[in-house]
């Protein structure tokens, strides 16, 4: 947390308390070193009083002495009596302080100085000398601890002679040291007392402060600090035990603090509820009540890393619904939505039917499911699933009313053995679900090593085919088509060839394929029309002749239902007359959904264009279905046409074929007639129109106008 680690609040205080201790010290400090000035000023005070005092008694003193002792010299001056002045001088030298005693005549000459060895008649050269014998009053010098008094001796007005008095200042008296003595003693416990009156203050100013961040620290500090674990780390229902011990203490606390853990806790109940509804909406898809992808995605990481440590395995299965887009597109969404949740019922229930534990279903997508299985021999067991699941699926479900029918796709992709992450999984199966669409949908495929590189091939193909047809490397040959009866050319039929520079000549059963799945077939369609009806019409302009064009037309350009549009502005922009345009379309672009694919062909019929049911047989449909959609012919496939000489059932069924079709009043073509012997077959059986290598390949566009001439 950054306010531990940082200057947190305790931090703050703590440097504030130190700060303050700090101050608290400096001027204890300093208050201790006025004090002992002060002390020191004090007795330097006194001592300096007590000299004082001491000097002027002993000023007083040595006046006194010497004005005592000049009043008795002036007699034996004037008389000149030496023993007299002797006695005196000796006997004042021997009071206490007195350090001499100097007695002159009126020339300032030395007449006793009290001691032996005296010499009288020497004149006074000291410094204080000359001072002395200028005074005329008692005068008082000081030098150092000396004091000289000297006073003159005058006798009728008459100045004859002096004495002079020397004292020295005593030791500090046993009196005055008592005086200072307890003085000291008293200083010194005041100083004490205040000292110890500081130390006091200053422990408990740090008591006070110790007492604050404790107080800070245990009733503020650490309940932030749970606070802050309990919101910033752990999502609800996470804290630690000892977090939450501590929690509950501070929530029954009656303070401001108690509030605060209180107010927290119904946030975070709050938290904890939305967290849970967040997630359940985050995990679920709300049409089919399934998991979504994102819950799928989490749980197969978490599945992957449990099987891998117990050596489980695994199946994932890939369903993709088979033309749902056109549900959509025809019944409307709301329908899309209710196929897709009574699907997912039926898919729930089959999955539970097969009571394997741990198998889970998920929508991945639009309409792609995700069923993971375990079980025994897995390998069976998920192909018995898919197939009920395709069955399943495929029974007609009530929609509004209308029976709707659909078939799904499935990819299955083994754990661990064709991959070991949830990624290549999915990925897998998608591959496999996209080669079971490849190999005619409402099937399942399982993954195979082989099938990446068909998916890469595919991939760059579809790469190669975007631009081919604006690189020129698409081009449009016709094969022509004729009356059996009699010979005669009728048209042709329109076959989109694409020379690669490298691949060379893709066939059209690859191509085509891969321009259906990218959604590139309708914009090669329109080219291909707009192509055929060009160059038809340039035939019938050059020769006059009826020849028409057929053109196939893929089931995703009829589902997009701009078909009559795109043929009306081919018709338009060629000049083509309509009745020279036939569109060929497989039985199974029309199956799918009978009830569009009426409208849009009568649409387009209704100019006068014909529509052949392509490839017929092969879907077999049932004849039935002549009859609901508005078509012109159906082009017997090249198989029946194959075995016609070898096969009776066929010769019989390519017979019924043209006799219903007839009765229908609807046109007869076969195609693939390789040999005289299938084109007479088929002439005398009353086939209308052929076309095959026999009587002529696919060729260009000049040859194709050449051969017309050369026939004429
Ligand atoms: P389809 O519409 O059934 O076209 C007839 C196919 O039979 C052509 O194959 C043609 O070359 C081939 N064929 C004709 N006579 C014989 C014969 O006597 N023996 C044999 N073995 N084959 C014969 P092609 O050109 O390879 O086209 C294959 C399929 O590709 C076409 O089948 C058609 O479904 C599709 N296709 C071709 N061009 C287009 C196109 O422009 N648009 C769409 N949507 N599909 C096209
Ligand atoms: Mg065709
Ligand atoms: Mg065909």
């Amino acid at each position: 947390m950054a306010a531990s680690s940082g200057h947190g609040l305790r931090g703050q205080l703590l440097y504030v308390l130190a700060a303050l201790l700090l101050l608290l010290l400096a001027a204890t400090a300093v208050l201790w070193r006025e004090e002992r000035a002060m002390h020191a000023e004090v007795r330097t005070l006194t001592g300096s009083a007590m000299a004082a005092l001491a000097r002027e008694t002993l000023q007083r003193r040595g006046e006194q002495l010497a004005t005592s002792f000049a009043s008795r010299m002036a007699t034996p001056i004037t008389a000149g009596d030496r023993t007299v002045i002797e006695d005196g001088a000796r006997a004042l030298r021997h009071q206490p302080e007195v350090v001499y005693v100097i007695v002159y005549d009126a020339g300032g000459r030395i007449l006793d100085d009290g001691t032996a060895m005296a010499q009288p008649g020497r004149a006074m050269v000291d410094p204080l000398a000359s001072a002395a014998l200028a005074a005329t009053t008692t005068t008082s010098q000081w030098t150092d601890n000396l004091l000289d008094v000297s006073v003159p001796i005058v006798q009728a007005q008459q100045r004859i002679g002096g004495v002079r008095v020397g004292l020295v200042g005593r030791r500090p008296s046993a009196e005055e040291t008592q005086i200072l003595g307890p003085l000291n003693r008293h200083l010194e416990r005041a100083g004490f007392s205040h000292r110890m009156w500081m130390l006091i203050a200053l422990l408990g100013v740090a008591s006070v402060c110790a007492a604050a961040v404790w107080l800070l620290e245990w009733r503020i500090l650490r309940p932030i600090r749970t606070l802050a674990g309990l919101l910033a780390g752990n999502e609800p229902g996470q804290t630690a035990g000892l977090a939450l011990a501590s929690h509950h203490r501070d929530e029954n606390r009656q303070d401001e603090i108690g509030d605060l853990f209180r107010a927290f806790e119904r946030m975070r109940e709050g938290v904890i509820r939305h967290d849970r509804e967040i997630r359940r909406m985050a995990y679920t898809d709300p049409l089919t009540g399934l998991a979504n992808r994102l819950a799928f995605s989490e749980s197969l990481d978490d599945r992957l890393l449990t099987l891998q440590a117990s050596s489980g395995e695994l199946a994932l299965l890939f369903i993709d619904l088979d033309d749902f887009k056109r549900v959509n597109d025809t019944l409307g969404h709301e329908s899309g939505d209710e196929v897709l949740s009574q699907l997912s019922v039926r898919v729930r229930l089959i999955l539970e039917q097969t009571n394997s534990l741990g198998s889970e279903i998920a929508r991945f997508g639009g309409d792609e499911f995700i069923v993971l299985y375990m079980a025994e021999d897995i390998r069976s067991a998920s192909s018995r699933l898919a197939e009920a699941l395709i069955e399943e699926i495929q029974r007609p479900l009530l929609i509004d009313g209308k029976q709707v029918f659909l078939g799904a796709s499935v990819g299955i992709t083994f754990f661990p053995f064709d991959a070991n992450h949830a990624g290549q999984l999915l990925k897998n199966a998608d591959i496999a679900m996209y080669q079971a669409k490849v190999a005619g949908k409402n099937c399942y495929r399982f993954y195979s090593r082989a099938m990446d590189q068909a998916v890469e091939r595919r991939v760059h193909l579809e790469q190669e085919l975007r631009g081919a047809w604006d690189r020129g490397e698409l081009s449009v040959a016709y094969q022509p088509l004729f009356h059996l009866a009699d010979g005669r050319m009728t048209g042709a039929e329109a076959l989109l060839r694409w020379q690669h520079p490298r691949l060379g000549l893709v066939p059209p059963s690859v191509f085509v394929e891969v321009a259906e799945q990218s959604g590139l077939i309708g914009q090669l369609g329109r080219h291909v029309l707009d192509q055929a009806c060009a160059d038809a019409a340039s035939w019938i302009a050059r020769d006059g002749s009826k020849l028409f064009v057929s053109v196939n037309v893929s089931s995703q350009q009829l589902r997009s239902g701009e078909l009559p549009e795109v043929v009306t502005h081919a018709l338009r922009h060629s000049g083509l007359a309509a009745a020279q345009l036939h569109l060929e379309l497989t039985e199974t672009a029309v199956l799918g959904d009978e009830v569009q694919a009426s409208v849009l062909l009568s649409r387009v019929r209704a100019n006068g264009v014909k529509v052949w049911l392509d490839d017929f047989g092969t879907g077999f449909s049932g004849l039935s279905h002549l009859r609901r959609v508005p078509i012109d012919g159906v082009k017997i496939d090249r198989s029946f046409v194959a075995d016609v000489l070898r096969d009776p059932d066929d010769l019989a069924l390519t017979s019924a074929i043209i006799a219903m079709a007839h009765s229908l009043g609807i046109t007869v073509v076969a195609e693939g007639i390789e040999t005289e012997g299938q084109y007479a077959v088929l002439r005398e059986r009353g086939c209308d129109q052929g076309q095959g290598f026999w009587l002529g390949r696919p060729m260009t566009g000049e040859d194709f106008l050449r051969k017309v001439q050369e026939l004429q």
